[in-house]
């Protein structure tokens, strides 16, 4: 079974969320973009996968075409593990982290979804779960600036059967009003996107310390300085996620072996795809990190996600789920939550293809 074809298709769907989309430059965003890698074999089976892209579409659709395609295309789309450290090796120069890897997750999960379907088994089945169906979810909040949004869509989350709700805000009166507003019982996740120096963030996290935070997640800039989140972490006592913008296994390594985190966040479709995921996942068990995948995604690696965590057999860990409101789905119902968590699909593969109307309507 060879892969015979590879081909990109854009999606950009209009979305609400009850703020604004003022931003800053790249992260001025007024659509839900996804980048999605569709993946035939010469007996046509197709696999569906997901390449992290917000505002880099351009970019790492380049890079699927003129860096993954001719290296992948002929292989056997079964030996994904070899295909993956292959790319790896001969892309290296290009980068290890960012454009080239996200577009080998993209590869990566597509060749999943296309194993699952040849065995004819949902993904998390192929990997070793069976005993989940539903799983628990966390509201991740966009950012709003302004403390009196905060707090209503926070209401709003936990009306909506949440017990979990991140915020992305990085000052106390926004981190408070969402505290005040739904009362101690819930719990509340910080995202604040590197934004500070280490001390910078030792002033900010024992600001925040009050307000119970779940977890503070990437508080310092640069992401990889773990030395400086393993200080913090020890210094005020306050859990701390981060991992979405690890490079490969390798970097959870070394956040592990630094103590820097309570909480490991591998993104499917930015760390290397499955196959990098899951060596995450054993690095994470093994150093007693309880796994939190990054997932605000709302196509494949959304679907993926759902299937490493039911197929994961440590405790904690939940699928993280952007709450905002798309114009249109590309897996109908299963992207929309149930009771505050989402259902783990059956089919084969990913378990379901993305809807062919809304990548007609919507492809961009
Ligand atoms: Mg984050």
């Amino acid at each position: 079974m060879k892969i015979a074809r590879i081909d990109t298709h854009s999606v950009k769907v209009p979305y609400t969320f009850g703020g604004d989309h003022k931003g800053e430059g790249l992260r001025t965003w007024t659509t839900n973009n996804i980048l999605l890698v569709r993946v035939e074999t010469d007996n046509g089976i197709v696999g569906w996968g997901e390449a992290f892209c917000y505002a880099c579409t351009d970019a790492v659709r380049a890079a699927i075409h003129n860096m993954i395609a001719p290296i992948a295309i002929g292989q056997d789309a079964r030996d994904i593990a070899r295909l993956s450290y292959d790319l790896q090796q001969k892309l290296h120069l290009f980068g290890r982290y960012g454009i080239t890897i996200f577009a080998l997750s993209g590869l990566d999960i597509a060749l999943w979804d296309i194993a699952g379907k040849a065995a004819g088994l949902p993904l998390h089945r192929l990997l070793g779960g069976a005993g989940r169906d539903k799983l628990p979810a966390y509201a991740s909040l966009l950012k709003y600036r302004d403390p009196e949004k905060v707090a209503a869509r926070t209401k709003l989350a936990v009306d909506e059967g949440y017990r979990h709700v991140k915020l992305h805000e990085t000052e106390e009166p926004e981190v408070k009003a969402a505290r005040l507003a739904v009362g101690n019982d819930i719990a509340i996740m910080v995202d604040t996107n590197c934004p500070w120096t280490p001390e910078q963030a030792r002033h900010m996290t024992l600001k925040l310390r009050q307000y119970d935070l779940y977890w503070l997640e990437e508080p310092i800039f640069p992401p990889e300085d773990f030395t400086a989140i393993a200080r913090l972490r020890e210094g005020t006592g306050v859990p701390m996620a981060a991992g979405e913008n690890n490079c490969t296994s390798f970097q959870f390594r070394d956040m592990f072996a630094a103590g820097a985190v309570d909480y490991a966040q591998p993104s499917v479709t930015k760390v290397g795809g499955v196959t990098e995921f899951l060596k995450v996942a054993n690095l994470a068990d093994a150093a007693g990190v309880t796994l939190m995948p990054h997932s605000p995604y709302f196509g494949p690696g959304f679907l993926a996600t759902l299937h490493l965590l039911a197929a994961h057999g440590g405790p904690g860990g939940m699928i993280e789920r952007y709450h905002l409101d798309l114009e249109a789905s590309l897996y109908g119902e299963l992207v929309m939550p149930v009771d505050g968590g989402f259902v783990v699909p059956t089919g084969p593969g990913l378990g379901r293809d993305p809807d062919p109307d809304v990548l007609k309507t919507f492809g961009a």
